[in-house]
């Protein structure tokens, strides 16, 4: 492949990188078969609820204004309906992202002096201050919401004795959490995540579990709400949104709760029969359709890097033998420095803004520093090609994305290009 290597050579990856990348590439295709099982798998899955949904060429026509009787919106929310096997589901671009899906799926079911519990530690950073962890206006706290939380045993996994304990007669909602998110510990399967929800209805039957979603769609065969969540929440600007979504969130779960959550997105009343679709339907359609592919190309190079950076001496989670649950893939690079090398790597190798330079900044809704590298068709989007992480030790970068595995290669391969040029490490 003398003609690739020149023209990865053109953008700057040197031969020596490349080759050490092609000899860790040469020992993944058997993992690389089994993803692309799960995509096919999975393909099907969302073909099958297009075609039992009748999809068709009016739900792609624009509404506005209150968007009753909108065929387009109330196809889509079928088909994520029927994907999720859930009775219900709410997906608009009227929920501006991940963050604020949860808020709705959490303010929608949470009255004052109910309880939200999270069985499996500190939740991701936005929703600290959503719950009011960190205190915030209009936090679930401000509103009379207790919260509790459980931390993981040492080992990851849960704590068993002291959920049962925390779980009270006004614990109304628990909070799941599936992907690591801005933490070290391991993202969960859907088998422990089913676990774990049957162990707390078994103590309380009627407690709402929700799973915060992001990052996992399309990774298993199954979601968590085939294991008895109640609601499956997550943002289209990552997995579902296939790339193409340019806004939106969504909300699986079981009548009773979505139908709150539709009250509380729009008003009591009104419910999921208003929110024009603003002609942003066949990005949504046709982003889900891909979305299964795009999470298996992203998968890829998320196992990719970890098999480049693990045997270099940087701890990689999961680790780079080690099955995954969801997109993420956290290098810990042990300085602000490097973090930095490795996000400019990023950042070269992407379509969009590829001549910037990222830097630390501080980002609403985090409490550290937070640096970002995105050169993304959609602002924001993490399901293309991006790394962050919050300046602070073990100072990781978070990695994930990329629209096409190829992309996502090249990436990694700028990252490390860009370590070893500030000599950081050695091949
Ligand atoms: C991204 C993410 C969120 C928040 O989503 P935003 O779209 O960034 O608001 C919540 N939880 C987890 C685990 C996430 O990865």
């Amino acid at each position: 492949m003398d003609a690739l290597l020149e023209q990865y050579e053109k953008m700057g990856v040197s031969g020596e990188v490349y080759q050490y990348g092609e000899k860790i590439l040469r020992g993944l295709s058997e993992r690389f078969q089994a993803i692309d099982e799960i995509a096919e798998y999975n393909q099907a899955k969302v073909l099958h609820a297009m075609q039992k949904n009748r999809v068709a060429a009016p739900c792609f026509a624009a509404t506005t204004g209150y968007g009753y009787d909108d065929v387009g919106r109330e196809t889509l929310e079928k088909v994520y309906r029927d994907v999720f096997h859930t009775e219900a589901a709410l997906v608009r671009p009227q929920i501006t992202c991940g963050t604020h899906a949860l808020t709705v799926a959490l303010s929608a079911n949470l009255l004052p002096g109910d309880e939200l519990l999270s069985p499996v530690g500190l939740p991701y950073d936005t929703l600290q201050e959503v719950i009011g962890i960190r205190p915030s206006p209009c936090s679930l706290a401000e509103y009379g919401v207790t919260y509790r939380q459980v931390a993981l045993l040492a080992d990851g996994s849960f704590d068993y004795p002291q959920i049962a304990k925390a779980i009270h007669a006004n614990t109304k909602v628990i909070t799941i959490q599936r992907s690591k998110g801005y933490a070290t510990r391991p993202t969960f399967s859907v088998k422990q995540i089913g676990e774990l929800i049957a162990f707390c209805k078994k103590i309380k039957p009627d407690v709402i579990c929700m799973v915060d979603n992001c990052y996992g769609e399309f990774v298993e065969t199954i979601e968590p709400s085939d294991v008895g969540a109640d609601m499956v929440v997550g943002s289209l600007i990552k997995n579902p949104g296939g790339g193409l979504a340019p806004i939106g969130g969504y909300i699986c779960g079981t009548e009773a709760c979505v139908s709150r959550c539709a009250y509380r997105l729009s008003a009591p009343g009104l419910g999921q029969e208003v929110g024009a679709n603003l002609g942003l339907m066949p990005a949504l359609f046709q982003g889900f359709f891909l979305a299964p592919t795009v999470v298996a190309g992203a998968e890829k190079g998320a196992i990719f890097a970890a098999n480049l950076y693990e045997p270099l001496g940087f701890k990689c989670v999961p680790g780079a033998s080690e099955t995954r649950h969801d997109i993420i893939q956290a290098v810990e690079l042990g300085s602000e420095q490097a973090m930095i090398a490795f996000c400019k790597g990023i950042q070269a190798a992407a379509p969009v803004d590829s001549y910037v330079d990222p830097l630390p900044w501080a980002m609403p809704g985090y409490d550290d520093n937070v640096i970002m590298a995105a050169g993304a068709f959609v602002q924001g989007s993490s399901i293309e090609l991006s790394a962050d992480g919050p300046i602070r030790p073990p100072y990781a970068v978070y990695f994930q994305g990329g629209l096409t595995w190829y992309h996502a290669k090249l990436g990694i391969l700028m990252s490390l290009q860009k370590l070893v040029e500030a000599g950081i490490t050695q091949l």
